[in-house]
């Protein structure tokens, strides 16, 4: 056995395939399935500057695909080429690979599809009367002529594989092809909503967009408008990284990740740090096995991503892949603890010790995070978090709550109070951290300082006067009069007027002390953090005690807050007792069988 292999191996000699082979092989990394065709004519088309771009296919695109837009077209002269294998117009140079900005580069694509079908590319470049036609037949061209075309390019793909069996036979099912085939322009219809993209299968439209650009409208168009307008929108950037676009709120959930979409630089990929992102985010929100449907866009500067490392340009390689990951996950967090409801007390929680008197054991979950199963019931009591303005569109005053009225003071810690919907128990730290918090970034600009009769001067430690000194034009800007005066020592005089009466001391010390602690670098303070240090320092404490007045105010205050549900922190500010829920428990309707 052994000496038969080893002469077969023998028998082998070095020598170079012949063109058509090396092009069939190298078809069979970019051209796997019919969706593989449809995604490099459709990148095509969206390079060529179309505005709209229209898909046919038959037979779940065994028998024809073809893709036509109204983009710049390709010149008469070059379309020859343009099926040439590593024939672009997009990249020039190695050194070009880290400026890319077009979703081809490699000028493989036709040349790949020409290989393994019967190609047909019709285009008439912008401006020209008269276009050209080239025919290409498992890898020759077979025509090239000139011929009457519209402005734009009709790129036609008939019986793929037909000269490769083997490729042939691993398609699956019509029906699993054509899946593919939606998925993919689902997605390209989401990234580009400001194109007009129309899929068509066996003669039957299946999608087209408007191309007004409303993303949300796509969505609804690909998930059903419930759906859509209960997801939240991502927006964030820092540190010039950019994501935006759309996830579920934990009560939308999928047992697969197949709603998990990303794309980098208008780029689909296929990630798992970023995914491993998203559900990190949603860590302890969801239940094992349960993952989000999300649509993100991030943007980032091309030269921080090699977008050459997949032969289907599927994959993609950060030069930060940290910054990366923690970004995406700030991002949607932030997006969740924005919008997310009331927490409520949730009866199954309650737990019975075995003593026997049946206690309450605080085990209070915000409501949202509960698991969906668990969420869908509790559509009592609370305002819906995800209600959509059905007119304008727009996402109303998400976290609202109602008018409470006081009942009073528990524990010098929570607030007690009674709204139209039950009983709410307000923790006063966190609510008053809430309410500092929106006073003074809603006042920037604009700021109001209060003069300190008595100057204050302190004196810091060498690490801490640096942190303050690097910080002082924000400092200034959010109401603070700091200057430095001597070595390591600082003149305060003025603070925010919102912080009249309290010590000076203690809010220059915040910005100071927790930064230190803090392992982030110095220069990416953002002035939202050092508010929320400073609130956080500033706000009153659990366990003191409130006046009645002071306990009025608190309420008022943060009703009138844009996110009175948390503190800048993301903790819930408040958690409801509904009055269905108070009735279940006193057994006055359905009762628990217990
Ligand atoms: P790549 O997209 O990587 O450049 P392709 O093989 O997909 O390689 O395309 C080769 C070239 O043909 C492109 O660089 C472009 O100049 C031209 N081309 C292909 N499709 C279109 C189109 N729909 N509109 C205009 N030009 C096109
Ligand atoms: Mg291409």
């Amino acid at each position: 056995m052994y000496n038969l292999w080893w002469d077969i191996i023998r028998s082998m000699k070095i020598t170079i395939l012949p063109d058509e082979v090396a092009s069939q092989i190298a078809a069979g990394e970019v051209v796997e399935r019919p969706a593989s065709v449809v995604k490099e004519l459709l990148e095509n088309a969206i390079d060529a500057g179309a505005e709209r771009i229209t898909i046919c296919v038959e037979e779940a695109g065994r028998k024809l695909i073809e893709v036509s837009d109204d983009g710049s077209g390709i010149p008469a002269e070059e379309l020859s080429l343009a099926v040439a294998r590593h024939a672009t117009s997009k990249l020039h140079s190695a050194e070009e690979l880290f400026q890319i900005r077009t979703l081809g580069f490699r000028g493989e694509a036709l040349a790949s599809i020409g290989s393994v079908s019967r190609l047909t590319i019709l285009s008439n470049q912008s401006g020209q009367k008269i276009g050209a036609r080239v025919d290409m037949e498992g890898g020759k061209i077979v025509r090239s002529e000139p011929a009457g075309a519209v402005q734009g390019t009709t790129v036609k793909v008939r019986d793929l594989f037909y000269n490769t069996p083997a490729r042939l036979k691993f398609l699956k099912r019509d029906q699993t092809e054509k899946q593919q085939i939606d998925n993919l322009v689902s997605r390209y219809t989401l990234a580009y909503p400001h194109l007009s993209i129309q899929l068509e299968e066996d003669g039957k439209p299946v999608l087209r967009t408007t191309g007004n650009g409303d993303r949300r409208e796509v969505l609804a168009q690909l998930y059903g408008v419930d759906l859509a307008r209960q997801l939240l929108e991502v927006i964030f950037e820092e540190d010039g990284i950019e994501i935006n676009g759309f996830i579920s709120p934990i009560s939308i959930n999928r047992s697969n990740r197949r709603d998990i979409t990303f794309f980098v630089n208008g780029r689909w990929v296929q990630d798992t740090t970023l995914v491993t992102a998203l559900m990190k985010a949603y860590q302890s929100f969801l239940m094992v096995g349960r993952y989000p449907l999300s649509v993100l866009f991030l943007h980032i500067d091309p030269k921080d991503v090699d977008v050459n490392v997949h032969p289907a340009k599927a994959e993609v390689r950060f030069r930060q892949p940290d910054e990366i990951f923690t970004s995406v996950q700030r991002a949607v967090r932030r997006a969740l603890m924005a919008y997310s409801p009331v927490p409520q007390l949730v009866p199954t929680f309650w737990r019975t010790h075995n003593d026997d008197a049946t206690r309450f054991e605080p085990s209070i979950e915000p409501a949202g995070l509960a698991g969906s199963e668990r969420l869908q019931d509790q559509s009592d009591g609370i305002t819906n978090p995800s209600e959509v303005d059905g007119q304008t569109g727009q996402l109303p005053h998400f976290s609202a709550i109602p008018i409470l009225r006081l009942i009073g003071q528990i524990g010098a810690t929570y607030i007690v109070a009674e709204g139209p919907d039950g009983l709410y128990l307000i923790d006063q730290h966190a609510a008053h951290e809430r309410v500092l918090y929106e006073k003074m970034l809603n006042t920037r600009g604009q700021v109001v300082s209060q003069t300190l009769l008595d100057p204050l001067v302190v004196q810091l430690p060498p690490q801490s006067a640096k942190i303050l000194q690097e910080n002082l034009p924000v400092m200034k800007k959010i109401g603070f009069q700091v200057e430095e005066f001597g070595i390591n020592t600082f003149r305060v005089s003025a603070i925010p007027a919102i912080f009249t009466g309290k010590d000076p001391h203690a809010a220059i010390r915040s910005v100071v002390e927790d930064f230190e602690e803090d392992e982030t670098p110095l220069q990416g303070l953002v002035e939202e953090k050092i508010i929320a240090r400073i609130c956080k320092r500033m706000a009153v404490k659990g366990g003191a005690v409130l006046s009645t007045d002071e306990q009025q105010a608190l309420l008022r205050d943060l009703e009138g807050c844009a996110a009175p549900r948390t503190c800048p922190h993301g903790r819930p500010t408040m958690i409801h007792l509904s009055v269905d829920l108070l009735e279940r428990q006193f057994g006055r309707r359905g009762a628990r069988s217990a």
